[in-house]
């Protein structure tokens, strides 16, 4: 089914401005936004138009329930700098996962992938040239229904923005094991990329910064035993030559870079594991030298090292060397970039 989007472009881009060996995290955004209307059960007027801050009823349901969710990806450009989205259908399946915990209405997938295929196309001057540079992109639906009550919103809006992202240098990071707060537990919504989520994990973020780590390890709700995930990233561990990550249980989510990781891996000759892992069995494997690597996966940073693991009462200890980490990351931008063959027809072209 193709869907037509009505497009208002800008007078003048504001690209020019951007100084693109100096950008700003977060704070830039591009000349256009696609929008699209969700009343009386359909979603409708999907469109381009210039970025602008979107009017919203101090009742608007989002505000006060917490319907809102949101996904998160990136464009990057070929050598011939033609933009490509890398797996842009799996985050259309996530963002209805989300949709459907939450009791959002679904948001057709080939409409999702055409509005973000439209804007990178318009937008393509943001993408950033630098190796390891990208126009992230930001999809997000969220209750715009004015409303006081307890009841799914039958008004939303469906956004994409971009705003490109510099380089990003992954240092090796400190874990903070929490064993008081929680990110999800069982039958929760930690499978959804909700706000609520997010929300949740600052106080926590905050206090194991105060600690001197970057980042929670996300333990289990009922045990704090059982390692889910690290700040907004999957996490992988090498242990013995084998690679090892949390099983999608229920309470983690499910990674996009995840899941290409899994596919690197067992195509590099590794194996791949997706089990339950507690973090005693990391303290006991590290103890013995057989903790070989240790790396978190986001579509932010890509592969983030981790270099050390603090819990209550001791500190586990990953090597400082990481490299088949260092191999799938290189692999992963590599494709992203076109440098070499997408063997996996991961990658989708932006005409
Ligand atoms: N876990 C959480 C909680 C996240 O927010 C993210 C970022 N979307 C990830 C894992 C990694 O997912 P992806 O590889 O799709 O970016």
């Amino acid at each position: 089914m193709s869907y037509s989007i009505n497009i208002t472009k800008v007078e003048k881009s504001g690209v020019d401005q951007l100084d693109f060996d100096n950008i700003p995290l977060g704070t830039t955004f591009t000349d256009h936004m696609f929008v699209c209307d969700y009343e009386n059960g359909v979603w409708v007027n999907p469109r381009i138009e210039p970025l602008r801050p979107v009017p919203t009823h101090p009742a608007a349901m989002a505000l006060h329930y917490g319907q809102a969710i949101f996904e998160g990806m990136k464009a990057y450009k070929d050598p011939e700098g033609t933009p490509m989205l890398f797996r842009p259908e799996q985050n259309a399946a996530r963002m209805n996962k989300s949709a459907d915990r939450m009791g959002m209405p679904l948001f057709p997938e080939e409409l999702f992938v055409e509005g973000l295929r439209e804007l990178v196309s318009i937008e393509r001057n943001w993408i950033p040239p630098q190796q390891g540079s990208a126009l992230y992109l930001r999809p997000f639906m969220y209750a715009d229904e004015p409303f006081i009550g307890m009841r799914a919103a039958t008004h939303f809006k469906f956004i994409i923005m971009a705003s490109p992202a510099g380089p990003f240098f992954s240092k090796p990071i400190k874990l903070w094991a929490e064993n008081f707060f929680i990110r999800a537990a069982q039958g929760g919504t930690g499978e959804a990329k909700a706000a609520g989520n997010y929300a949740a994990a600052i106080r926590p973020t905050e206090l194991a910064k105060s600690k001197g780590y970057d980042q929670v390890l996300w333990l289990d709700a009922d045990e704090h035993m059982f390692i889910q995930e690290v700040g907004t990233m999957n996490i992988f561990f090498k242990i013995n030559g084998e690679f090892i990550t949390p099983e999608l249980d229920g309470s983690v989510l499910h990674g996009i870079t995840r899941a290409s990781v899994i596919e690197l891996l067992r195509d590099m000759g590794y194996k791949v594991t997706e089990r339950k892992i507690t973090i005693l069995e990391i303290r006991e494997a590290s103890k013995n030298g057989e903790l070989e690597e240790a790396f978190g996966t986001g579509t932010a940073v890509g592969i983030a090292y981790i270099q050390e693991i603090g819990m209550e009462g001791d500190t586990i200890h990953v090597s400082t060397e990481n490299p088949v980490g260092v191999k799938v990351n290189d692999t992963l931008n590599a494709i992203k970039t076109g440098l070499i063959e997408d063997k996996f027809g991961w990658m989708r072209k932006v005409q």
